[in-house]
């Protein structure tokens, strides 16, 4: 194996069982996961951490870039489908407010969970932030 730097000979190799106890977040997609280890190439799945580091450079070997969005979730198995389109939508946005209509807009145009668009007017607010819009979608309300 040869590192992207040229070195070919120094490397560490780490590994871990975690009995169901690894963790990942990843703040941009409100991820905060406990369970298996992240099936990521480079890092390990499975109940296993197995990683090898260039000592020369840092690079993880492996690791393959860029990791979507879509792959990190489902290295989690968190491929939520029906609500994924919602929240890649919200995300795009980069909005840190929203209004009731705006929240309706998307709800309908959806259409999967214009059941939520009730949830939403019950506890109209004025306005939520970004972070609240998606944990009353993902149920975490
Ligand atoms: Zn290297």
């Amino acid at each position: 194996m040869t590192c992207a730097c040229g070195n070919y000979t120094r490397f560490a190799h780490f590994g871990g069982k975690t009995s169901d106890m690894a963790s990942m977040s990843v703040r941009h997609l409100n991820i905060s996961y406990d369970g298996y280890v992240p099936a990521i190439e480079g890092i390990g799945g499975g109940d296993y951490y197995d990683f090898k580091v260039c000592l020369e450079c840092g690079r993880l070997q492996g690791f393959k870039t860029p990791l979507s969005d879509t792959e990190v979730r489902e290295s989690i198995g968190q491929e939520n489908e029906e609500n994924e389109w919602l929240i890649d939508k919200i995300l795009e946005a980069k909005k840190e407010n929203w209004s009731i209509e705006e929240i309706v807009l998307l709800l309908e145009e959806d259409g999967s969970r214009t059941d939520l668009i009730e949830t939403f007017q019950d506890v109209d607010a004025g306005h939520w932030t970004q972070q609240e819009v998606i944990d009353i979608i993902n149920g975490n309300w």
